[in-house]
């Protein structure tokens, strides 16, 4: 699955806000909004270059790019996953954020064993992971209810796994799933509740940008 290869940092300045693409990089003062927060390209420092005119499609075509780039999702597989959501049963928009949260790559990271989506798409691309004991290595698959994501045996070896371990114990592992360190496992127990789910997402508003 094809993924967005451009300057990380600028899509967050597109957005106006830290959308935390890049680890802990973005805690540091080394993080470009910090530096420039200001919308990329010519017009960038005034208000056209953030685009604020504020019309109806404006917000809804930001809260979509918005949530596309937190996940790090191109557009056909995003309007994908709407287009499902639309068809299953209950709230569309909740349906939309469920289906993201629960992609392969995405509960790599709510395991915290990794510091960005990027980086657990890369690990889960690399092979290091298994699902219900099967070896999967695509980012986009997504992760059932009672489902369980494993470190692979040949990879809780590795330093980078070990050192993960340590930061991950600190870092609280999302409600929904079961995580086990010492087993390297996690498990999905329910769906994502929305509050459970960045608040910074306006599902109502994607909603309205594919309903036009
Ligand atoms: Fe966004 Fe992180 Fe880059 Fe800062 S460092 S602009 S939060 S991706």
């Amino acid at each position: 699955m094809a993924r967005y290869t451009g300057p990380v940092c600028k899509l967050c300045r597109r957005e106006g806000e830290k959308m935390f693409l890049k680890g802990s990089r973005c805690y540091s003062p080394k993080c470009a909004m910090e530096k420039r927060n200001y919308a990329p390209g010519q017009h960038g420092k005034t208000k056209m270059g953030r685009n604020e005119r504020g019309s109806d499609y404006a917000r809804q075509l930001r809260a979509k790019q918005r949530a596309r780039r937190t996940y790090g999702i191109l557009e056909r597989q995003f309007r994908r996953y709407f287009s499902s959501a639309s068809k299953t049963r209950g709230l569309t928009g909740l349906n939309l954020l469920q289906t993201l949260e629960l992609r392969f790559d995405n509960v790599v990271y709510r395991m915290g064993l990794a510091d960005s989506r990027a980086q657990a798409r890369q690990l889960v691309n690399h092979g290091h992971f298994s699902v219900n004991g099967v070896k999967s290595d695509i980012p986009s698959m997504l992760i059932r209810l009672g489902d369980t994501v494993t470190v692979r045996e040949g990879s809780q070896k590795l330093t980078f796994f070990k050192e993960m371990a340590d930061i991950a114990e600190k870092r609280p592992a999302a409600l929904w799933l079961d995580r086990d360190l010492k087993g390297w496992s996690g498990r999905v127990t329910r769906l994502p509740e929305r509050a459970e789910i960045d608040g910074s997402l306006d599902e109502q508003l994607i909603v309205e940008y594919y309903s036009r």
